[in-house]
C-alpha cells in the first residue's frame, strides 16, 4: 500500500506573506499548489468548469479567444451576491477536485502544501491533515500590496478584500500552526520548525 503524503493547507489573508513562506517551503523540496493560480487557469481550460461559467453569465463570460471576461464577471459578481456564491459553487469543486489529482500524483514528497487565500472561507479546510496560517498586522499588510502591487490595487480595494475574509482571529483558532510574518520573528525558522514537526509525524 502507499504511504500516506500529508496535505497541508497554508493560508493568510491578502498580503500576510503566504507566497512568501510557501517559496520557503519549495526551497526544502515541499511541493506546492497555489490554489488561487490554478483557479484562474482551470476557469479557461477546464472544459466542464468553463461550460458552468458560461451557463451563469452567459457566452460574454468568455472573449472570441477563449480568455475570461474577468471585468465582466467582477461586475456582475460583485453587485449580486448570488451570482458570486453561485460561482464559487463550481469553481471550488473543480479546484479541489484539481488539487486532490495533483495531490496524489506527488510520489516522493513527504507533504504537499495548498496555498490559498480563502482555504477556510471554500470549506477546503476540511480536505486537509493540517492547517498552517500566516498572519500579519492588517495595515501592514495593506502597506506590502501596494508596494508589490504596481499600482494594480488601491488601498481600498484591499481594504474591501480583507473585509470579505475571515479575520486572523477566526483562522488561528482552526488552525495548528501559526506563522508570525510581522517583521519581529524570522520567517525561516519558523519555517524549518514546522517543517521538522511535520516530518516527525510521517
Ligand atoms: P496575496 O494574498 O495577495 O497573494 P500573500 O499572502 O501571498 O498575498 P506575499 O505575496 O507573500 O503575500 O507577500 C506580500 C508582499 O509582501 C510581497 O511583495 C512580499 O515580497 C512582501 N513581504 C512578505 N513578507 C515580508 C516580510 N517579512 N518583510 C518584507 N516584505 C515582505
Amino acid at each position: 500500500m502507499d504511504k500516506k503524503i500529508l496535505k497541508i493547507g497554508i493560508t493568510g489573508g491578502i498580503g500576510s506573506g503566504k507566497t512568501t513562506a510557501c517559496r520557503i517551503f519549495e526551497t526544502l523540496g515541499i511541493p506546492v499548489y497555489y490554489a488561487d493560480d490554478r483557479a484562474k487557469a482551470l476557469m479557461v481550460d477546464n472544459p466542464i468548469l468553463v461550460k458552468n461559467i458560461k451557463n451563469l453569465f452567459g457566452e460574454q463570460a468568455y472573449a472570441t479567444d477563449g480568455s475570461l471576461n474577468r471585468i465582466y464577471i467582477a461586475e456582475i459578481a460583485f453587485h449580486n451576491p448570488l451570482k458570486l456564491k453561485e460561482l464559487n459553487g463550481v469553481v471550488h469543486p473543480a479546484v479541489w477536485q484539481d488539487g486532490e489529482d495533483w495531490h496524489n500524483a506527488q510520489k516522493h514528497a513527504p507533504y504537499t502544501l495548498k496555498e490559498a487565500a480563502l482555504l477556510f472561507e471554500s470549506g477546503g479546510n476540511k480536505l486537509m491533515d493540517k492547517i498552517i496560517t500566516v498572519v500579519a498586522p492588517v495595515e501592514m499588510r495593506i502597506e506590502r500590496v501596494l508596494l508589490r502591487g504596481g499600482g494594480t490595487m488601491s488601498r481600498s480595494d484591499v481594504e474591501a478584500r480583507i473585509a470579505k475574509q475571515l479575520s486572523d482571529e477566526e483562522k488561528i483558532k482552526q488552525s495548528d500552526f501559526v506563522i508570525s510574518n510581522d517583521g519581529s520573528q524570522a520567517l525561516i525558522p519558523q519555517i524549518l520548525k514546522i517543517h521538522q514537526t511535520l516530518l516527525d509525524l510521517k
